[in-house]
């Protein structure tokens, strides 16, 4: 039986992979590190730590140094935050009204480690999200694409791994929520092509948000076939 969905944050609940995979590709080239924006959403959802050695390794060989990373993470969210502040998914507060109504637990599973997270969620989805069901970049050891993010989800909401549905929209996400033994819906608002998502393992792709929303009902009837 339903008894949660677990929602991804960045491009699921707002718009906000564009600012991430800009600001990402213009900190790493200012250290010499060459990002385009695709390997920015092919590693989405990786911590800040994961992402730069990678560059590193590629371009210098070796792991960053804890000073490196932290001047590099730095750079990236001082480009985010002077950009426009990400909008809203359109359709997702369609979405969780549902999800809401059905008396289904709503748990936010993101790689983010942001303060004021919480604020704004509430702000752009009112009566929706609480603090004790929600897993960031503060908590985990492991980033997506390890499990650990959303077993400690299902752990937080008091469920099993056959009574939750998984919303993401990054193939590393969609990895994490199939480690962790759960039906994945992945919701393709980036640049990457389906299959990329379909080879991470996600159960349905489908093409936004809005589209979720308006055939809610129908994907919540499948649930139990699977
Ligand atoms: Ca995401």
């Amino acid at each position: 039986m339903l008894k949660a969905i677990l929602f991804d944050m960045d491009g699921v609940l707002f718009d906000s992979m564009p600012n991430h995979a800009y600001a990402w590709s213009h900190a790493m080239t200012d250290f010499g590190l060459r990002m385009e924006p695709e390997e920015v959403y092919m590693n989405e959802g990786r911590t800040g730590n994961g992402t730069i050695n990678i560059l590193s390794q590629r371009y210098w060989g070796r792991e960053a140094t804890d000073e490196e990373i932290e001047r590099i993470y730095k750079a990236k969210s001082d480009i985010f935050n002077s950009l426009p502040e990400p909008r809203p998914m359109p359709g997702a507060m369609e979405l969780l009204t549902q999800v809401r109504a059905q008396g289904l637990k709503r748990v936010i599973v993101t790689g983010s480690a942001t303060h004021a997270l919480l604020d704004r969620l509430n702000a752009a989805y009112p009566d929706i999200f609480s603090s004790d069901l929600m897993v960031t970049g503060f908590d985990v050891r492991h980033g997506k694409p390890h499990p650990e993010p959303y077993l400690m989800g299902l752990s937080q909401a008091h469920i099993s791994a056959d009574e939750a549905i998984v919303v993401e929209n990054a193939p590393l996400g969609v990895q994490a929520a199939r480690a962790a033994g759960i039906f994945t819906i992945a919701v393709n608002t980036g640049p990457l092509k389906d299959e990329v998502l379909k080879e991470a393992g996600a159960h349905l792709v489908l093409p936004s948000m809005q589209y979720l929303a308006d055939h809610y009902e129908e994907v919540c009837r499948e649930f139990p076939n699977r």
